[in-house]
Order: structure tokens, then C-alpha cells, then sequence
């Protein structure tokens, strides 16, 4: 069967070092973006310029009729979705007696409807051919509580209990459901720490650094090959040591 993979948020950060990474193991990728046209297109360039089959399209993962669109547009291109990497998302930081519902609501439809969007819109086919691989992303604040990160946290929590839920449900019909859940990996998402706070982070870290993009993108490279096909509903941590 013919390898597609599907990765959310894709034109920079981990997104873009799992679609690099992906096209390498042999899939024909799509890159979803929602705002960096440019940096999707040029990525696509690069892929095609090495030989590998990729495409890109613009779709908000919280709107389904967009995902819907996107997927559709993938099957008729590359074909039907074997993998799909859901690793779009948004963090923000504030307190929680001063979250909006509005805020909340953000944060659900992106981190969390994002990927039963995307996880609906793909499914049916991966049933009618019993194959195929789903991974989320959730964080090491899926496991741990962060001050100022209620809304983060609940988000990235809850998709471990999807990932874990699902998992069984699909366990038989040879689907597997994993989760990613990286620390602190140095990306436009954590540049609003500031530098002070990501050197200091980089000091707490056991292994002495901030992850990279790819750090995450071997992870994922790994849930999806062969040799992880009797690992599934597990949550797999890349944090360089950081949560004891
Ligand atoms: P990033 O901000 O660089 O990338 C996030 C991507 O998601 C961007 O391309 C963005 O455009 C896209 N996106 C946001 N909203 C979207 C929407 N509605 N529809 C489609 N795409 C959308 O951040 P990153 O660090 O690369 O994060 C990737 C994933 O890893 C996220 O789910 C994040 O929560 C998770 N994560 C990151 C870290 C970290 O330290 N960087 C740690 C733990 C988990």
C-alpha cells in the first residue's frame, strides 16, 4: 500500500522536521498550514527538488469542513491517509481567573477538536483498508500540571485520553493510536519564554540542551515504522531527561 502521511502545522517547528523526516522514511507527505503559505510552498520545493512526492494545503484544524477539504484534496493527489501526525497546536500563558471562555474554547478547538477533526476525516478509509498509523502530540504538560498553562495542560491531557481510548477501540481492526509528548523543544512556540528562561530551561535539562524538532521527528518516525507495530494507546516522552 502506498505510504501518505498527513502532518498538521507542518510549515515550521516539529511539524516541518516530521514532514522532512517522513518524505525520508518514504511517505508521500502533505504539509498543512494555516498561515505560513510560503514556508509550506517551500518546503514542498524542497521535498520535490530531493525526489520525494509532497503537497501542501491550507486548513484550520478546528473548522472539520476545512479538514474535510484538506483530506479529500490529499486522496486525490498522494491517495488514501496510511499515517496521520497530528501536531498542530497553540500555547498561551495567562491566569486562570483571568481566562476568557473565548480563550478556553481557542485552545479546545485547536489542541484538541484539531484532531478529532482530522482523526474523523481520515478514519473511514483506514477501517476499510484495517491499516493505519495516528499519532498525537501532547506535551510533558500532558503529565504534569504548569502554572499560567490551565487551558495547555487540560488540552494536552485530554489528548492523551483520546490517544489511549481510541487505541483500544481500534486495537482490532489493526489501527494503532500513539502519542508524542516532547519537553521543551526550541521552536517559535517557546520563544515568547524569552532567552533568559530558555537558557535556564537548557541548564535544568539532565542531557544539558533544548530538544530540536527533530529530537520529536525521530520519535514519530519510530511510532510509525514496522518496528513499532505492537506499540500502541502509549504515550512516549522525549524531554532530554527533564521531568524526574
Ligand atoms: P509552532 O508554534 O512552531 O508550530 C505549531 C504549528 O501549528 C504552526 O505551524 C501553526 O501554524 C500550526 N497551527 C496552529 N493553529 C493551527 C490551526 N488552527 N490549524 C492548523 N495549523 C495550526 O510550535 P511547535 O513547537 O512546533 O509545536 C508543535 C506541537 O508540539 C504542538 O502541538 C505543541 O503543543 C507541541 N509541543 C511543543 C513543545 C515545545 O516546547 N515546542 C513542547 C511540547 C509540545
Amino acid at each position: 500500500m502506498k505510504k501518505v502521511a498527513l502532518i498538521t502545522g507542518s510549515s515550521r517547528g516539529i511539524g516541518r522536521a516530521e514532514a522532512r523526516k517522513l518524505a525520508e522514511d518514504g511517505y508521500a507527505v502533505c504539509i498543512n498550514y494555516i498561515e505560513r503559505k510560503d514556508k509550506a510552498e517551500e518546503l514542498v520545493a524542497e521535498l520535490t527538488e530531493k525526489g520525494y512526492e509532497a503537497m501542501c494545503f491550507r486548513a484550520d484544524v478546528s473548522k472539520s469542513e476545512e479538514v474535510n477539504a484538506m483530506v479529500k484534496a490529499v486522496e486525490e493527489k498522494l491517495g488514501h491517509v496510511t499515517l496521520l501526525v497530528n501536531n498542530a497546536g497553540i500555547a498561551k500563558q495567562c491566569l486562570f481567573q483571568d481566562m476568557t471562555e473565548e480563550y478556553w474554547q481557542h485552545m479546545f478547538g485547536v489542541n484538541l477538536n484539531g484532531a478529532f477533526n482530522t482523526i474523523q476525516a481520515v478514519l473511514p478509509n483506514m477501517l476499510h483498508e484495517h491499516a493505519g498509523c495516528i499519532i498525537n502530540t501532547s506535551s510533558i504538560w500532558g503529565m504534569h500540571g504548569g502554572s499560567c498553562e490551565v487551558a495547555y495542560c487540560s488540552t494536552k491531557h485530554a489528548i492523551i485520553g483520546l490517544t489511549r481510548a481510541l487505541a483500544q477501540e481500534l486495537a482490532p481492526t489493526h489501527i494503532r493510536v500513539n502519542c508524542v509528548a516532547p519537553g521543551v523543544i526550541n521552536t517559535d512556540m517557546v520563544q515568547v519564554l524569552g532567552e533568559e528562561t530558555l537558557e535556564m530551561l537548557a541548564e535544568e535539562t539532565p542531557v544539558g540542551r533544548l530538544g530540536k524538532p527533530e529530537d520529536i521527528a525521530a520519535v514519530v518516525s519510530f511510532l510509525a515504522s514496522d518496528a513499532a507495530e505492537f506499540i500502541t494507546g502509549q504515550v512516549i516522552t522525549s524531554d532530554g531527561g527533564f521531568m524526574k
